[in-house]
């Protein structure tokens, strides 16, 4: 088996390995790359291998830094089939095609910009016709049950915990020697309330894992839930409101667990919850309908068993929200406050002192999110000058991403791994995870490159020349 890296080797973006036996070639994941850097489009224009050549794609999560460029793909020839669950294959539907509508009005400034330097426009990289292709060309499959889709591989999926749908795949070539690959995906947290643990592959020699918090452990989530408990309530009594930006797929449907929970336990003040983003409802729907691959006997969002929820798509009724008496909570997106209707939610509170911003995700550098993170007290929102008087917190405790001694353990439970192959984190997480597995014994980690390619036998692993 031979193994090629391409997409979020040293960086958290663009997930995209590529997979070859004797006569076979699959991807695992194909992510958009992102990020504020000029050379994006030309990153996610360039494919690891001819579209035409690739006889399957395994598809680990709906995010779009691991979907995101399946539909490019697509457009260049890809005809084959793209195996994923079927929680997966619905938030696609709802992603992917966000996605180009993202791409239409990026590429729009980017050729706005190259006219201006008397440049030639570019296409975009797909569009809505292309994401149409690429969902009829998705194949559920059950977690747990192995499938052959050729006769030199078998393929099983498991539940990774990360957000719905999120799997561990693992590769089993067939043949006297054969050479067993998992790849984590990204790896949720045990303990979680909403999804279920992520499975330990058996067999697997070698690893592809993730690395996103290769370098540090989050808090325990009952820190976070009474801090999170002490903000709101003293957010309440000061009559202000709360506003947590928050990603539409995973993070939203978490968030309001969380407030369910605590608010059914008395440890948060019964107030309205409105989740306020026309993507996060679309997903939350999904969550409800794929309700029976969560974890434990958390009570469905949505359900008219917690009236206080209520979600809003209309673009009036948003509007309105900004005028309701106080106080109340408004979970809405998008997360890292770049675009979406947070704009006006933070437009509104942010200069109110009695009010309280909530930040329970990352935030990419130069985005509004991270500035506000960094405690600016003052900020460019639509054009005006916003004067931050609001309290601002930030948790990063309620991650769907495995923190160190999770991956760690993830690793430890799989004694027959021979090594390691550490992506989808920074280079200095990825680093530090490598030395703490490097130091525990006796598995053989590497920290790919782009465009590095290995050969791994059952107890080897050998480096292409070139
Ligand atoms: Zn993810």
């Amino acid at each position: 088996m031979k193994l090629r890296f391409f997409g979020a080797t040293r960086s958290v973006s663009g997930s995209c390995h590529v997979v070859e036996t004797l006569s076979r070639r699959w991807l695992l994941d194909c992510g958009l790359f992102q990020g504020l850097s000029p050379d994006m489009y030309e990153r996610n224009a360039l494919l690891p291998v001819p579209a035409s050549s690739i006889d399957a794609v395994f598809l680990s999560h709906a995010h779009v830094d691991h979907s995101g460029n399946l539909p490019r793909l697509v457009s260049q020839g890809f005809t084959g089939p793209i195996y994923a669950t079927p929680a997966t294959i619905d938030l696609c539907s709802i992603l992917l095609a966000d996605s180009a509508y993202v791409l239409r009005s990026q590429t729009t400034m980017l050729n706005q910009k190259r006219e201006r330097r008397g440049l030639a426009p570019l296409p975009q990289l797909y569009g809505e016709d292309d994401v149409a292709q690429t969902l009829r060309q998705m194949r559920p499959v059950t977690w747990n049950e192995p499938f052959a889709p050729c006769a030199e591989i078998e393929v099983v999926f498991q539940p990774a915990g990360h957000i719905l749908g999120a799997s561990i795949i693992t590769l089993r070539e067939r043949g006297d020697l054969p050479v067993t690959l998992a790849f984590s995906g990204d790896l949720g947290r045990r303990g979680d309330w909403l999804l279920a643990a992520p499975a330990v592959p058996s067999g697997a020699q070698h690893v592809i894992l993730e690395s996103t918090y290769g370098d540090r452990n989050h808090r325990p989530y009952a820190y976070a839930r009474s801090e999170l408990c002490k903000s709101i309530s003293s957010t309440v009594q000061a009559g202000g409101r709360i506003v947590i930006p928050a990603f539409s797929v995973g993070r939203t449907q978490r968030m309001l667990y969380e407030l369910r929970a605590l608010m059914a336990s008395g440890d948060v003040p019964d107030i309205p919850v409105f989740v306020d983003s026309p993507l996060s409802v679309k997903a939350s729907e999904h969550f409800i309908r794929h309700a029976g691959t969560c974890a434990l006997a958390v009570p469905v969002v949505g359900t008219p068993a917690w009236m206080n929820c209520t979600y809003i798509t209309d673009g009036a009724e948003s509007r309105a929200l900004l005028d309701k008496p106080e106080p109340y909570i408004v979970i809405t997106a998008a997360g890292m406050c770049e675009a979406g209707r947070v704009l006006r939610h933070l437009a509104r509170n942010l200069p109110d002192p009695a009010s309280r911003v909530l930040f329970v995700g990352f935030c990419a550098a130069d985005t509004l999110g991270r500035m506000l993170q960094d405690g600016q007290k003052q900020v460019r929102i639509a054009g005006e000058t916003v004067h931050v008087r609001a309290a601002i917190d930030y948790f990063d405790t309620f991650s769907s991403h495995a923190d160190q001694s999770g991956l760690r353990q993830w690793l430890a439970e799989q004694p027959g791994v021979r090594s390691a192959f550490l992506v989808h984190g920074e280079q200095e997480q990825s680093f530090s995870l490598a030395e703490q597995i490097e130091n525990a014994g006796s598995v053989e980690v590497v920290v790919p490159f782009s465009g590095e390619e290995f050969i791994l036998a059952p107890d080897t692993i050998e480096e292409c020349a070139g």
